[in-house]
């Protein structure tokens, strides 16, 4: 009696499945899927394209970038991206160029970018240089030495 219970149980779930896949319910899901798949491949492109924008300035890299989640999918792809990409972002280095360029300063006090001409910090005041004790001319707190006689920096 169970057995023949079961057997109809069982029977029953192949209808079941066999109308499941009649209405093209299977068909739905596997476009369901593909439609995942798709928006997360849109995401991870969307992803690489702002974060190697923000590294690095290099075009051939960028476009290298993108090439890598495209054709070798976010699976693959987003994890060597990572691997390769530069370390540091693109505006530090930008800024540090500006500074060397500028022969700029940073202000201890509030960080930020100030010439090495100012004696005090043009954002919130504090002194940025400070006159030799030996020749009375003002040069930068951070120099080991005055630059215009030679004398060690004894306030550092
Ligand atoms: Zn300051
Ligand atoms: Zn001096």
């Amino acid at each position: 009696m169970e057995i023949i219970a079961t057997g109809e149980q069982a029977t029953g779930m192949m209808n079941t499945i066999e109308t499941a896949v009649r209405s093209g319910f299977f068909a739905d899901s596997w476009t369901v899927g593909l439609i995942i798949l798709c928006f997360f491949w849109l995401i991870a492109l969307i992803w690489v394209v702002k974060d190697v924008n923000a590294r690095s300035e290099n075009i051939a890299f960028q476009i290298l970038a993108i090439v890598l989640v495209v054709v070798l999918t976010p699976v693959f792809g987003l994890p060597l991206y990572v691997a390769l990409r530069p370390r540091g972002w693109k505006w530090d280095k930008t800024v540090w160029r500006n500074i060397v360029e500028l022969q700029g300063t940073v202000c201890e006090t509030c960080g930020s970018i100030q010439s090495i001409e100012h004696r005090c910090c043009s954002k919130c005041g504090d002194t940025l240089q400070h006159p030799c004790r030996e020749c009375g001319e003002f040069y930068a707190q951070a120099y080991e030495y005055c630059p215009f006689c030679g004398a060690p920096n004894i306030d550092q």
